[in-house]
């Protein structure tokens, strides 16, 4: 009989973001502006869900990496002002004048620019002036910046929608660095307070900065992978107990199935260059997931997967569509089990942050990997949109996949909005 369960897929908790959200409102307290992080796709878990979500509970405003991200989100209904945190290139700055999209500015050039065109098109360009305190990707240092901000002031068509800062170190208020960013920060917002053109919000915080406590907390706060769930990986892994990861549940899960094994002898090689060979009789399961869908190339023979609660090992190398794992001490496994690659099963858990410590890299490259391909499926809590074989899988619906709208309204009673 077939099983409706898809190759691979990733189950995006909108009961955990929501529990997230309000874990950051809880720490920013009542007073502070929430723009919530949702570029690239909300770092691959879907962006139009999750910012449905969050405006369902209250927030007004979206961090996005591009012009068109924005758009997107505007076509999908969401309301709610969207800011592009970093900067543009040329062509996209009508349609974001068009499209009410507000902009990190950095340079005289782009505020010449966003001038004219606002001037041309009849409408006015709302700007973040971007102060450049140490992160040195983006912005002017802060006597550039506060030449910028007159001129921002100066220009027809321009409004100061707010004045920002990157903080440069993941590890936020416990890097002495971010202190001196603050300093550095002061600079341009001492004078420009005391010239009276400070207008709109002042935003500094991302996730590190926010669940480190840096003080102060400026008007708005830029949280991204803390709504999903996750820290920097630099702020390290706090067991529980020590209160800072427990506070947050991660909104992704990423899930395949068994779709073929065999027992193979030993010194039997697995996969490309026959980088791993099995030392006794094995029993080894295949799995049509990749490197395309987030399970990172360098896991080969160093990564784990869950399967029937059971943690075993990812053997030979991991390749674009499949990967390798070895069953032999996961007893009754078998084709159409669902095994997991991020999340929970059963007592087990294999975290974004823990697979990138592994894999060398951050938990922002992990759920940003994983493609197009991989439908992002909408659940609420512990449901599990499909059971696979190895449950009762018969009354599995499927059709919930990417159809975030239905599942996502929620009703939140006012005053408990993140
Ligand atoms: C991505 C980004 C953020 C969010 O960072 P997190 O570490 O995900 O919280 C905040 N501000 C700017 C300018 C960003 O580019």
């Amino acid at each position: 009989m077939a099983v409706n369960v898809p190759r691979v897929w990733a189950e995006i908790d909108l009961a955990a973001l929501e529990h997230n959200l309000r874990a950051i409102r809880a720490r920013i307290g009542p007073a502070v502006e929430l723009i919530l992080v949702v570029k690239a796709d909300a770092y691959g878990h879907g962006a139009v869900a999750i910012a449905r979500r969050a405006a369902a509970l209250g927030v007004i405003a979206f961090g996005v990496g591009t012009v068109e991200e924005a758009l997107e989100l505007g076509a999908a209904g969401i309301r709610g002002r969207m800011i592009v945190l970093g900067t543009i290139v040329d062509e996209e700055a009508e349609p974001a004048l068009r499209g009410g999209v507000e902009l990190g500015v950095h340079s005289a050039d782009r505020v010449r620019m966003l001038s004219a065109l606002a001037v041309k098109l009849g409408l006015t360009a709302r700007v973040h002036l971007n102060v450049d305190t140490g992160m040195g990707r983006l912005g002017s240092g802060p006597a550039r910046a506060l030449e910028l901000l007159e001129e921002i002031h100066a220009s027809p068509g321009l409004e100061l929608a707010g004045s920002m800062t990157h903080v440069a170190s993941s590890r936020g208020a416990d890097d002495p660095g971010t202190a001196a960013q603050l300093r550095s920060f002061d600079q341009y917002l001492g004078p420009a307070r005391e010239r009276g053109l400070l207008r709109g919000w002042t935003h500094v915080a991302n996730s590190a900065c926010i669940f480190t406590g840096l003080e102060p907390r400026f008007d708005a706060v830029r949280p991204g992978i803390a709504a999903l769930g996750m820290l920097p990986a630099e702020m390290g892994v706090i067991p529980a107990g020590g209160g800072r990861l427990e506070a947050l549940r991660p909104v992704l899960s990423l899930r395949s199935q068994v779709v073929f094994f065999k027992d193979v002898e030993p010194g039997t090689p697995i996969g490309y260059g026959g980088t791993w060979r099995a030392t006794r009789r094995s029993r080894i399961a295949t799995l049509p997931v990749g490197y395309n869908d987030g399970v990172p190339w360098r896991l080969g023979n160093r990564g784990r997967a869950l399967i029937r609660g059971c943690e075993v090992p990812i053997v030979g190398r991991v390749s674009m569509d499949y990967t390798t794992i070895d069953i032999t001490d996961a007893p009754g496994a078998d084709v159409g089990d669902v095994v997991t690659l991020i999340g929970r099963d059963g007592e087990r858990e294999l975290s974004a942050s823990c697979l990138a410590d592994e894999a060398g890299t951050i938990p922002y490259e992990i759920t940003c990997s994983i493609g197009r391909r991989v439908p992002r499926m909408i659940v609420e809590g512990d449901a599990r949109p499909f059971a696979g074989r190895s449950a009762s899988s018969a009354d599995q619906d499927p059709s919930n996949a990417d159809r975030s709208g239905a599942a996502a309204e929620s009703t939140v009673a006012p005053g408990a909005t993140p």
